[in-house]
């Protein structure tokens, strides 16, 4: 890791910028691939994750790492995952605006540390803070918009994909397509032996 990512993540863990400061176990700064082409964006902690001090850990986290297999992607070299806010709001609440208006500016430093190629929004609340209040993830989840001035692609929350497994069929085919977007732009043979064109 860089020392200007060095010194981001020791500035965000000692972050007071707002009230969930108050009743997080940690923050949390994100993880994977400082150089990553493909960033990851969530809502914010859950329980399991503001214990662990990792992001997605829990059965939503469990369940984008079986994804992000199946696309031949992982972790450690293909992507960095964030959130929209860094510490857990109470009772897993959507974030308040005063809340995402405080964090949002962590955010936009990763991304410009990281400089992904793509960026993936999970759900309606990183969809909405990042692309704009007027989005709906049911009706453009798959579709490409362009954010901060980078290749975005909403996909539903896997957390939506535990409580309604209707939604798995049609996001696989978003992430197939974030696959082929992916051979385009930055590794032609990139292998998922679920998606082979
Ligand atoms: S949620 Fe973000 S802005 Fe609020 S205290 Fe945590 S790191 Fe700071």
């Amino acid at each position: 890791m860089s020392a200007s990512f060095d010194r981001l993540k020791a500035e965000i863990l000692n972050c007071h910028r707002c009230t969930l400061s108050k009743t997080r176990n940690h923050v949390i700064f994100g993880e994977g691939n400082p150089n990553a082409e493909i960033f990851i964006i969530g809502e914010g902690p859950g329980k399991v994750e503001d214990l662990k001090g990792r992001p997605f850990v829990g059965p939503s986290g469990q369940l984008l790492d079986k994804i992000l297999a199946a696309c031949g992607f992982s972790r450690e070299k293909h992507v960095f995952i964030s959130n929209i806010v860094k510490c857990r709001p109470p009772n897993n609440r959507i974030p308040a605006i005063e809340e995402t208006q405080a964090c949002l500016p962590w955010l936009y430093e990763q991304l410009e540390m990281v400089d992904p190629k793509i960026i993936v929004l999970l759900g309606a609340t990183a969809l909405k803070n990042m692309a704009g209040n007027h989005h709906r993830i049911t009706r453009e989840h798959g579709q490409w918009l362009t954010v901060r001035n980078r290749l975005a692609m909403p996909v539903y929350h896997p957390s939506a994909l535990l409580r309604d497994p209707r939604l798995k069929r049609p996001t696989w085919e978003d992430y197939k397509n974030i696959v082929r977007k992916y051979r385009q732009m930055v590794d032609r043979d990139h292998f998922s032996s679920f998606i082979r064109e």
